[in-house]
């Protein structure tokens, strides 16, 4: 009578401090979550019927029945719950005879048992509803062990230990029925599952409510660990929103938040229930239950159908450009890296040419057998000596000669390639970019040094910097060191950055873009017209020069009505002048034919950077076709 007085005034503690954590933390949001409250409050008051039954025994038969069937029955029901709860949390797609016969059925009996051993006390039905909770307990430990690689090491250990607790407090109050422990190992069970829940505000993105990326990257851990046991494919739409950040600056902070708004709103409205994800600014995934191709069709159809047409109201209303494309694993990405790469993929090709329907296959760089040997190669090119910087000469249209030139860098596979836009691409994903972009500097330098390049009339290199070097604290240190070591000048060094997607890192980035500018190093704005640079941005910091993106260079010549192309120059046209208002120099990329650059020479470009006047090269055969240009 002591112990279990003692044992269940105890899980009635422990119990309601959860209950308190629930609320304070509103677990609420998630579904999940919901049956470890459910659970919780049926363990709860189990506990609490003891508590008021030690306090007031009950002495007449008629009440004493339908005590301990609710007692009893609100244990089995948490019971279940929990194991439910394992299955949901460790695995997709479980189906539906899984849980009615591991958990819906010995629940059943375990209640048929009680209410026949609350009636007249017999002990064999008594010993019947305990095997079931045994046999529940099992299939819990047996969920742990099959889906063991889906949870963290630490997480099922503990997990592992609190079964066994309630297993043998189970055994124990079996045997000796006087030991009423079960509840309370029950409740440290309770205790472990809602340890290992997560924070919803971690679940979520706090700008548009929908899932976000941690979660995203979870769910997918798990979707592929079902694949891999399972077998089948599943498929998932990618939307992507070119130029977000710059559109909606342009409206002004309430209509960007109604905008974005209208947006979410019309995205969970198409998704017709499938799960929506927001990966970063402008880029979401569409993922249904069972992960169809045809529900997957369907959605992007439905986005395809949706943004032909404006977003806003009365007030503002504008088109989005944007690109979508169907993602099917594990076909296309083995695993989650892969995926992750890929995606990285799909939106820098959906953001370079802005196509509807982006079509990773016919991208053959998408097979996920070429992007993980990339990955590998990437991890290894600086040590294996597989990189390679080439130089395109910059010419002067004022001078009529080169006077400067980009470094690029060229990553060998045997006797090829691999294309700077997908390496880059992968190297920023798995982190190598920095030590990439060390190696380049170094060169770049080296080269500048040894070719004495102000003999040869060029005034200085261009280099291309990730965004993840304008994030390092240090690099400003790196790069003095290298002009120092060198002995140049940082005027030798004209730094080419990108615009950044990401709003939170845009300080640091201007931070740097600062000091080195004080240092003497010059700035270009890389890619301008590709949607993610901004014009508030080409205000507020130093650049020397804006380079005009290709595409928007090239595109009066590949529209197909008049129309168009009078609409690609105006473009054009306001562009150059914009810049030639704010005092910075234009180079024009991707000049490739002799009309492409008389119209570059018409709209008083500085200086033009294509194949027209040469490729990219190896070191020495640049400095050879610069001494060629610039004798003349
Ligand atoms: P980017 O900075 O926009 O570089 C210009 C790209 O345009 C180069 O592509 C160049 O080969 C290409 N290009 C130049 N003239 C023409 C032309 O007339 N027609 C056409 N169709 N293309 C032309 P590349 O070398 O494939 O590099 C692609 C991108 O990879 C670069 O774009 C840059 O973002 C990145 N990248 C290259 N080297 C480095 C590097 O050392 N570090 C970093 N972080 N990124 C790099
Ligand atoms: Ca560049
Ligand atoms: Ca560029």
């Amino acid at each position: 009578m002591l112990s279990g007085y003692y044992f269940d005034t105890s899980a009635f503690l422990i119990l309601i401090c959860l209950a308190y954590a629930f609320f304070i933390q509103r677990l609420n949001k998630v579904e999940d979550n919901n049956i470890v409250f459910v659970a919780l409050f049926c363990e709860l008051m189990s506990a609490l019927l003891s508590i008021v039954y030690y306090l007031h025994p009950l002495r007449r038969y008629e009440l004493v029945v339908p005590f301990y069937i609710s007692s009893w029955v609100l244990t089995a029901v948490s019971i279940a719950l929990l194991v439910l709860f394992l299955y949901i949390n460790r695995a997709y797609n479980i189906g539906i005879w899984k849980p009615v016969v591991f958990v819906g059925l010995p629940f059943a009996l375990d209640v048929l048992f009680i209410i026949l051993a609350s009636f007249n006390l017999s002990s064999w039905a008594r010993t019947a509803a305990y095997c079931c909770d045994l046999f529940l307990f099992v299939v819990g430990l047996n969920i742990l062990y099959v889906y063991k690689k889906n949870s963290s090491m630490e997480r099922s250990v503990v997990l592992w230990l609190m079964l066994i607790i309630v297993i043998t407090a189970t055994v124990v109050e079996l045997v000796l029925p006087d030991m009423i422990i079960q509840k309370f190992a029950m409740s440290l069970l309770l205790a472990e599952a809602f340890f290992s829940l997560k924070d919803p505000e971690d679940q979520f993105d706090s700008e548009t409510g929908l899932i976000g990326m941690a979660t995203f990257k979870d769910d997918i851990r798990r979707r592929y660990y079902y694949l891999k046991r399972h077998g089948g494919s599943i498929s998932m739409v990618l939307l992507m929103i070119h130029g977000s950040d710059s559109f909606m600056r342009l409206l002004g902070e309430v209509n960007e938040l109604k905008l974005r708004q209208s947006v979410v709103n019309e995205l969970l409205r198409l998704s017709g229930g499938a799960s929506v994800y927001r990966l970063q600014q402008g880029a979401y995934v569409f993922l249904t239950e069972k992960g169809e191709r045809t529900e997957a069709e369907k959605i992007q159809k439905a986005l395809l159908g949706r943004f032909d047409s404006t977003f806003g109201n009365d007030a503002y209303e504008m088109e989005l450009p944007f690109s979508t494309c169907l993602i099917d694993v594990p076909d296309m990405a083995p695993d989650g890296t892969s995926l992750m790469d890929l995606i990285h993929v799909a939106l820098k090709e959906g953001r370079m040419y802005g196509k509807a329907v982006v079509d990773l296959e016919s991208l053959d760089l998408s097979t996920e057998e070429y992007l993980r040997q990339v990955d590998e190669k990437v991890r290894h090119a600086v040590e294996s000596g597989n990189l390679e910087v080439y130089y395109q000469p910059i010419y002067s249209l004022k001078e009529k000669r080169f006077v400067s030139a980009e470094a690029l860098l060229r990553l060998h596979d045997g006797d090829m390639f691999i294309s700077p836009d997908i390496f880059i691409t992968v190297a920023e994903n798995n982190g190598s970019i920095v030590e990439i972009d060390d190696y380049v500097i170094q060169q770049v330098c080296r080269m500048i040094s040894e070719r004495n390049i102000s003999e040869l009339g060029l005034r200085y290199i261009e280099l291309n910097l990730s965004v993840s070097d304008m994030l390092q604290d240090d690099i400003s240190g790196k790069l003095t060191k290298f002009v120092d070591m060198y002995h140049i000048h940082p005027s030798q060094i004209n730094l080419e950055i990108t615009e950044t997607s990401d709003d939170a890192f845009t300080g640091v980035v201007e931070a740097n873009v600062m000091r080195l500018s004080h240092l003497g190093f010059n700035f270009s704005l890389d890619d301008f017209g590709t949607g993610y640079s901004s014009l508030s941005r080409i205000i507020m910091m130093p650049f020397d020069i804006i380079k005009l993106d290709k595409t928007i260079v090239q595109s009066p010549f590949v529209m197909d009505t008049e129309q168009e192309r009078r609409n690609a120059i105006t473009l054009l046209e306001s562009s150059a002048d914009m810049i030639q208002q704010i005092g910075a120099e234009t180079v024009a990329e991707g000049v490739e034919t002799a009309e492409q650059l008389k119209e570059m020479e018409r709209l008083g470009v500085d200086f033009i950077q294509g194949f027209y006047f040469a490729k990219p090269m190896p070191e020495s055969d640049f400095i050879n076709a610069v001494k060629a240009m610039n004798k003349r």
